[in-house]
């Protein structure tokens, strides 16, 4: 590595380190933290290309933001709370006013959690970012995939499909006002931070919603060897997502479109009946939109039900890079 490489770390990708369980940050060849004996540590990886994970003309700002709440909505799927995180970046050039937007961006959402950056790898190449983020939990309460059982109730938070009609709108120039909270939602997800840390008190089971629900919902059912079945209207829509189906389809709701497109950073969680009224008014006092949408069943299989009660059947999944 030259200098001019050194000084862009030093100038955009080193930050004052605010947490004491950070042993040695930047600037050695590992970093090193220390984890609480009553912690578990999760660790959790993920990818922004250029292109394939957001739009080529997404801003520096934008494209920060969603690198590290991808990862965090990860954590929090588990519920975890983020404490470090490391940043591998291929740029395809030395661009300055970009540099100073996107170490802005980071350096304000890191702020917002006391997470510390604590290390990396820069390189040039396609426009990349790959971060891995590092998060605790109190010994034996994480989150699994695999905890779901027959009787469980299915809950959501947020709402669906805002990122996905926002991705639309983008692609398609649709340049309508009233969807632009998606196009919002699209680049600013929010990871259920807070609410996760408090949700291991109730529930057992989670994942977060980067796929699509079915897909995603798939996950769990897998992990845990049992079926679903969800009732379609209670998905939860906001008012520009409705808008948009009403507007540009017909009034048509696009299940598969909502449902298996991904992009939403929700979690979606499993309860027992009697935890129910607890998480219910957990998520009221966040002010975090929560709905029930089904329940946990023996079949193995994931079903789901229309207004009508017709089974609505979904060809593909998930979003899918291969
Ligand atoms: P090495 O050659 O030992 O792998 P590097 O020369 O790649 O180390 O990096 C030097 C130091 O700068 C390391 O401590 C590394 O963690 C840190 N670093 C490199 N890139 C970044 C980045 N994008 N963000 C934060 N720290 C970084
Ligand atoms: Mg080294």
């Amino acid at each position: 590595m030259n200098n001019s490489e050194f000084d862009l770390i030093k100038k955009y990708f080193t930050f004052p380190v605010t947490r004491d369980d950070v042993l040695i940050a930047s600037g050695d060849d590992c970093a090193s933290v220390s984890v609480p004996d009553d912690k578990q540590l999760l660790i959790t990886t993920d990818t922004l290309i250029a292109g394939v994970h957001f739009p080529e003309k997404t801003s520096p700002e934008d494209i920060a933001y969603k690198a590290i709440m991808v990862n965090l909505s990860d954590l929090a799927a588990m519920g975890a709370t983020p404490s470090w995180i490391t940043l591998a970046i291929s740029l395809p050039a030395i661009d300055q006013s970009w540099l100073t937007a996107f170490s802005q961006q980071l350096h304000i959402v890191l702020s917002r959690f006391n997470i510390s950056l604590i290390g990396g790898d820069t390189t040039r190449g396609p426009l990349s970012i790959t971060i891995q983020a590092m998060g605790l939990c109190d010994k034996g309460k994480v989150l699994r995939r695999d905890k779901a059982r027959p009787g469980d109730k299915i809950y959501v938070t947020g709402e669906l499909g805002d990122a996905v009609v926002g991705l639309h709108s983008v692609l398609n120039e649709l340049d309508d006002t009233a969807l632009l909270p998606c196009i919002h939602r699209l680049n600013r997800p929010e990871a259920r931070v807070s609410f996760a840390e408090q949700l291991t008190d109730y529930s057992v089971c989670a994942i977060d919603v980067s796929d699509g629900l079915i897909a995603d919902l798939g996950h769990i059912l897998e992990a845990s060897q049992c079926g679903a079945s969800v009732d379609l209207s209670a998905i939860p829509l906001s008012l520009s997502v409705q808008y948009f189906f009403w507007n540009y389809h017909n009034n048509v709701i696009d299940w598969p479109m909502v449902l298996t497109q991904g992009d939403d950073y929700e979690l979606c969680f499993t309860l027992d009946e009697k935890n129910q009224a607890a998480v219910i008014a957990l998520a009221e006092q966040q002010q975090l939109r929560l709905s029930c949408i089904g329940e946990i069943t023996e079949s193995g299989e994931l079903l789901c039900f229309d207004e009508a009660q017709q089974a609505i059947h979904f060809s593909e999944t998930g979003f899918k890079h291969f």
